[in-house]
């Protein structure tokens, strides 16, 4: 087992190993970048430290041991020397980044011994103690678990004591007071004092770096984005340099490329005399990077050049992180840059632009799901938004919701239904459960890569960040303008963020809806190119169905007729047609629904001419287009206490009432729903299907191609399909009288009821194409009810890992999954041109489409808006 590795040893590919900041530490000084000597203590260790139950391997110290002595050969400096004293980093680093998720910690090696070698050695004794006093603080942190706001308090006491704003202004007195101080804290509150002995802290800084794999923020990351729990993290061991040592010193973060549009600039911040995590944390508001080359002309040429030659190695956006001490530049991280989608997209079309990756590459670095996020709504130009504040445009979107203050009422607010802005002065990653429930986030400190711009990026939510004109209170925040309190918005009140410029606005704002940029038009056609799979859409109406086809959708997969029953200008006819007592009657009313029926048909083929449209008869249970059984109930008690009720309203309250009581269901999802509504009232699907035909008639005479296929819902049993499938030819032949059918017209089923699954080879016999409908086909073959699980146990299972993701979004493909399997088996054996696909919630979830391409189906059907990212995902299954 390999437990130490030096950055020289390693490189790129032995990620598993080294961690992703480890390996790329040792690519990078194997191509001679300037990275500051160290090693890594494998993630094989922390498998084996946790396999142990939480004990550090036997003999793994003195292995550590032996590297520092080669560290401090290097470095001619000694760990733990009083004179010129070496002092190191303990960095984590995973597999996968996870991005401030766990713990590190800076200038390792000092005590109050060696911090006057420092002192002396660099002849910079506040420099020496405002090193030492960020040890102390994150030692205290990490090792001991000790909360910041005991230091941060400590801080601010002292700095107001010195009457100084910022920390480079404290004096090397004021730090040396603040070093007593939290000695003292550690002493209390750890029941120990700080290490003296050097090796002890390394000891101490190595295991709680293990330890902070298991951090309860570190695992609701790792659930989020799904990466295993037995990765493992490795420690980088890292001899410090120092951007805090003066005017010619600084820190900072910089993209190769713009991550939040993807333009080809430099993109990033820094800081003067500051070290390691100023930045990020939004201690003080950074500068833009374009600064640096004024304040540091010679260090900025080096960075150029770092990232110019570090992007083309990699072969993309580099996310780095680099300190200039005394005006030389060392490279302390890079990695493959957290984008948006719109930067993605843009990134990827033009490195193939640039002959730097192939279309191939260019499609599989896009990340299907993140593609939702771009065809996500910005605020309508046209509107006028009463603007509070204007901060950074630190990820785009835009976003409604009402103020909360932390991440607790956030999530509570969110589980509640609400929609809900998280609004901090900085985010922490303890906040992340708070920004996972936001719409967006507000911050009011911070630049563009702070922790909550970086987060926000990645899970594709609009952010503003570094709003500085907002002075936060508890549970409410001012707007200062020309130091004047111009507006309060308090919890709950309404705010709208503008996460593409910036803009923090009072109430609700009118949002428009997304259109396909150039590139990713680019980027889908070559998509296009590579897919087998077809995408079709849901869309029950033209404007649906033509948004869908803008978005490349090849065909309507499914037209749920039942959304056409339930407009409100149509809801009286409809139960005129249910409450009818005599045939007659519903005749009457079927007879007033059929050409509203033929112009919603006529509207979908005119939408979708030349390109196949399902179109799914009736499937909910009658009762849902009447009036709700206990308000009528009380309705009618109401009437019958009044005194002067009307007789006739009485009696037409009574017969409503008992009506609904013969059609109430104890489950109506396993009721008189689909076909078996269609066998009892078959007037109702001849009604549909011969407004289909007449519709279909209508648009070819005017020289429309239509393509309406035909799909019969919950169908379990073959005797079903093959008298509905009578039903609908009759229609057909009906509307057609003596003239040739001028289209084909096909006849097909939904696939879920589990029985239909099983049989599918006798089902098979009366359908032209089945359609999975996996909605159903999970609620029936789990047994959980898709409207009451989610709230109550599923959420349970997913968090406690009884199931490895919520089978309506991803498909549940060791059960369901082999249900489709057999049925498609079953299917095409008997008829081998049989067309197949799905058409539930899962058309537009990757792994799921992965799924259908596997198992040869023809097509996915997903809402609209997921279009472009079925097309992606089916190009990614078919490389
Ligand atoms: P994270 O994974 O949270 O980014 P890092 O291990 O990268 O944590 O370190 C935190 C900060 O400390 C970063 O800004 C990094 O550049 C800085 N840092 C880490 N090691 C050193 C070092 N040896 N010298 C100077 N700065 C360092
Ligand atoms: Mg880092
Ligand atoms: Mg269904």
């Amino acid at each position: 087992m390999l437990r130490v590795v030096p950055f020289e040893m390693g490189n790129a590919s032995m990620k598993q190993l080294l961690g992703g900041k480890g390996a790329n530490l040792a690519e990078m000084t194997r191509v001679g970048l300037p990275v500051p000597p160290g090693f890594t203590i494998t993630t094989d260790v922390c498998r084996a430290y946790y396999a142990a139950g939480g004990t550090m391997p036997e003999g793994l110290f003195p292995e550590v041991q032996e590297a520092m002595r080669r560290l401090e050969q290097a470095k001619g400096e000694r760990f733990g020397d009083t004179e010129r004293p070496l002092l190191v980093s303990v960095r984590s680093g995973s597999v996968t980044s996870m991005p401030g998720m766990m713990d590190t910690i800076l200038n390792l090696g000092l005590n109050d011994e060696t911090v006057e070698g420092l002192a002396r050695s660099t002849g910079d004794a506040r420099f020496a103690y405002d090193c030492y006093r960020r040890l102390i603080q994150m030692f205290g942190n990490v090792v001991f678990d000790l909360e910041g706001y005991h230091f941060e308090f400590l801080l601010q006491r002292m700095k107001q004591r010195l009457g100084v704003e910022s920390d480079h202004q404290v004096t090397a007195e004021g730090w040396l007071s603040l070093i007593g101080e939290y000695q003292g804290i550690i002493l209390k509150y750890a029941g120990r004092a700080f290490p003296q002995q050097v090796d002890e802290q390394l000891e101490l800084a190595v295991e709680a770096v293990f330890r902070s794999w298991n951090n309860h923020r570190a695992q609701i990351y790792r659930n989020i984005h799904r990466i295993p729990d037995e990765q493992g993290t490795a420690v980088n061991i890292q001899s410090m340099v120092f951007g805090n040592m003066g005017a010619d010193c600084g820190t900072g973060v910089v993209f190769t490329r713009n991550p939040s549009t993807g333009e080809r600039t430099l993109y990033g911040e820094f800081l003067m005399n500051a070290q390691g995590e100023d930045v990020v944390a939004g201690v003080r508001t950074p500068k833009p990077i374009v600064k640096l080359q004024e304040e540091q002309p010679e260090a900025y040429g080096q960075l150029i050049a770092a990232a110019q030659k570090l992007e083309g190695h990699y072969r993309d956006m580099q996310d780095i992180e680099f300190t200039v001490e005394r005006g030389k530049l060392y490279l302390l991280q890079t990695r493959s840059g957290k984008r948006t989608a719109q930067a993605a997209v843009r990134l990827a079309v033009a490195f193939v632009g640039e002959g730097v990756i192939t279309r191939e590459e260019a499609i599989q670095r896009i990340e299907p799901f993140h593609l939702d996020q771009l065809l996500h709504r910005a605020i309508d130009p046209s509107c006028r938004p009463d603007v509070l504040a204007s901060g950074l445009p630190a990820s785009p979107g835009a976003a409604a919701g009402q103020a909360v203050f932390d991440a607790d009422t956030a999530e509570a607010w969110a589980r509640a239904g609400k929609k809900v802005i998280l609004v901090r002065s900085e985010t922490t990653p303890e906040d992340i459960h708070g920004v996972l429930a936001a719409e967006g986030v507000l911050t009011s400190r911070g630049g563009m890569t702070s922790h909550a711009a970086v987060v926000a990026r990645g899970m594709g939510k609009p952010c503003v960040c570094g709003c500085e004109a907002i002075r936060l209170g508890e549970r409410a925040f001012e707007v200062a303008q020309a130091d004047q309190v111009a507006a309060t918005i308090a919890e709950g009140e309404w705010i709208s963020i503008d996460g593409a410029t910036g803009r923090v606005i009072r109430g609700v704002v009118q949002l428009r809806e997304p259109e396909l940029t150039a590139e990713l038009e680019q980027l889908l056609s070559w998509a296009d190119e590579i897919r087998r799979l077809a995408v079709y859409t849901n869309a029950d109406t033209p404007e649906d169905a033509a948004k869908a086809r803008g978005f490349g959708a090849e065909g309507i997969g499914l037209c749920r007729t039942e959304h056409m029953f339930m407009s409100p200008d149509r809801i009286p006819v409809v139960r005129g047609m249910i409450l009818a007592e005599r045939p007659e009657e519903r005749a009457e009313a079927l007879r007033e629904l059929l050409p509203m029926q033929q112009s919603d048909f006529e509207g979908l083929f005119r939408a979708m001419d030349g390109l196949p449209v399902t179109i799914r008869l009736l499937d909910p249970p009658l009762h849902e287009f009447l009036p709700n059984l206990e308000e009528l109930a009380v309705l009618r008690s109401q009437l019958t206490l009044r005194q002067d009720a009307d007789e006739e309203e009485l009696q037409r309250v009574e017969r409503l009432l008992r009506k609904v009581r013969s059609l109430h269901e104890m489950n109506p999802m396993l009721g008189t729903r689909g076909c078996r509504l269609g066998l009892i009232h078959p007037e109702i699907y001849e009604m549909q299907a011969e407004a289909i035909f007449r519709a279909a008639l209508h648009c070819s005479e005017q020289g429309i191609d239509v393509r309406p296929d035909i799909m019969i819902p919950l169908i379990g049993h073959a005797s079903e399909l093959k008298l509905m499938r009578e039903l609908v030819d009759r229609a057909a032949s009906e509307a057609l009288g003596s003239r040739p059918c001028p289209f084909t017209y096909r006849v097909g089923t939904m696939i879920e009821v589990p029985r239909a699954a099983i049989t599918a080879a006798s089902i098979a016999r009366h359908a032209d194409f089945f359609s999975f409908g996996t909605n159903d086909l999970t609620q029936m073959t789990l047994g959980y009810s898709r409207d009451d699980a989610e709230g109550k146990f599923l959420s349970h299972y997913v968090e406690h890992k009884l199931l490895p993701a919520n089978p309506f979004q991803v498909l549940d493909q060791e059960g369901v999954g082999m249900l489709i399997r057999w049925a498609a088996g079953q299917g095409r054996a008997v008829k081998p041109q049989l067309k197949m696909g799905v058409c539930g919630e899962h058309g537009g979830d990757k792994e799921s489409i992965f799924f259908c391409h596997a198992e040869g189906l023809d097509y996915v059907s997903c809402s609209p808006y997921r279009v472009p990212l079925a097309r992606i995902a089916a190009a990614q299954a078919a490389l």
